[in-house]
């Protein structure tokens, strides 16, 4: 390991001004940073730790209104009680992430800014139609995941929270890698007052996707059955040593059926 300088900031406004200068990072969990600063894949100069404050911290439930604070954990998210009866499928969904030691530690800010394309939540937030609160703006999900690890943060952008209205039904189903739990395929499904919305990780070559093809089947009947004998186009998907592009498709339907008859059960 190469020497860092180590910030714990006292406040967002705080960790903002500690970001600006030098090639300075923050840190939340620490579950993905740390690795690639061992391997040298980063190599930030200061390390500005925002995991500690308690305004980036928890779950509010107001009315249908659910607001996440970025450096909420994956464990605090899965056991919220407030959540669990406002939306279960995005506390279902954090109970899956990796391993205990992941879950205690990493935060649904890192996770979304890091933007694996194997991770959960951004198949959560764009299903859920979330709304992603940095320090200087409010970016609708739609337009917040661009691509492999790419997001629409600007530099030094700190996010703050996450927003949603929780829709009547939902759930997240995945195909996981037994080794690290991340993602093969991973489909969240959301029906909600502007209809449905459905969202695959894992499997596309450019990161998490809606499926237009899904979302137009179980708009006509939000049903499992709706997505009988729907063929999911191989183009655009990934072919590695996990699985091939056809097997991906494959499952891409076969999770969209699952989480379809997971949110009506
Ligand atoms: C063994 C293992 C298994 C895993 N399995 C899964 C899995 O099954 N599913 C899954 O989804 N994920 C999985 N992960 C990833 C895990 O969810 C991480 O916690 C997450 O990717 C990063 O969150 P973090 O809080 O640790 O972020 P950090 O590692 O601290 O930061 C990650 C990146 O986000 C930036 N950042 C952090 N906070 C903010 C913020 N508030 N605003 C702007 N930028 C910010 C950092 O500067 C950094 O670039 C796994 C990780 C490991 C090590």
């Amino acid at each position: 390991m190469y020497s860092v300088n180590y910030h714990r900031a006292a406040s967002v406004a705080d960790a903002a001004k500690l970001l600006k200068g030098g090639d300075a990072k923050l840190l939340s969990g620490g579950m993905t940073l740390i690795p690639a600063m061992k391997t040298r894949l980063a190599s930030p100069s200061d390390l500005v730790d925002v995991s500690r404050l308690k305004e980036l911290q928890g779950v509010k439930v107001s009315g249908k209104t659910v607001t996440i604070g970025a450096a909420t954990t994956h464990y605090d998210v899965s056991t919220d009680e407030k959540l669990k009866k406002a939306c279960p499928a995005l506390a279902h969904m954090a109970s899956l992430i990796g391993d205990p030691a992941v879950r205690y530690k990493g935060t649904i800010g890192g996770s979304i800014a890091n933007n694996d394309p194997a991770a959960d939540y951004p198949a959560a937030l764009l299903a859920l139609g979330a709304t992603i609160v940095t320090n200087k703006r409010e970016i609708v999900a739609d337009k917040f995941f661009k691509g492999l690890f790419e997001t629409a943060l600007k530099e030094g952008e700190i996010i703050t929270a996450i927003t949603f209205i929780a829709p009547a039904k939902a759930a997240y189903q995945k195909f996981r890698n037994p080794a690290s739990r991340y993602a093969i395929v991973g489909v969240f499904v959301t029906k909600g007052k502007d209809g449905v919305r459905a969202a695959v990780t894992g499997a596309g070559d450019d990161g998490v996707f809606r499926s237009k093809e899904i979302e137009a089947a179980l708009a006509k009947k939000f049903d499992a059955s709706s997505l009988d004998g729907l063929k999911v186009s191989a183009d655009g998907l990934m072919s590695d040593i996990h699985a091939s592009a056809e097997y991906r498709a494959n499952l891409i339907a076969v999770m969209a059926r699952r989480a379809v008859a997971a949110a009506n059960a």
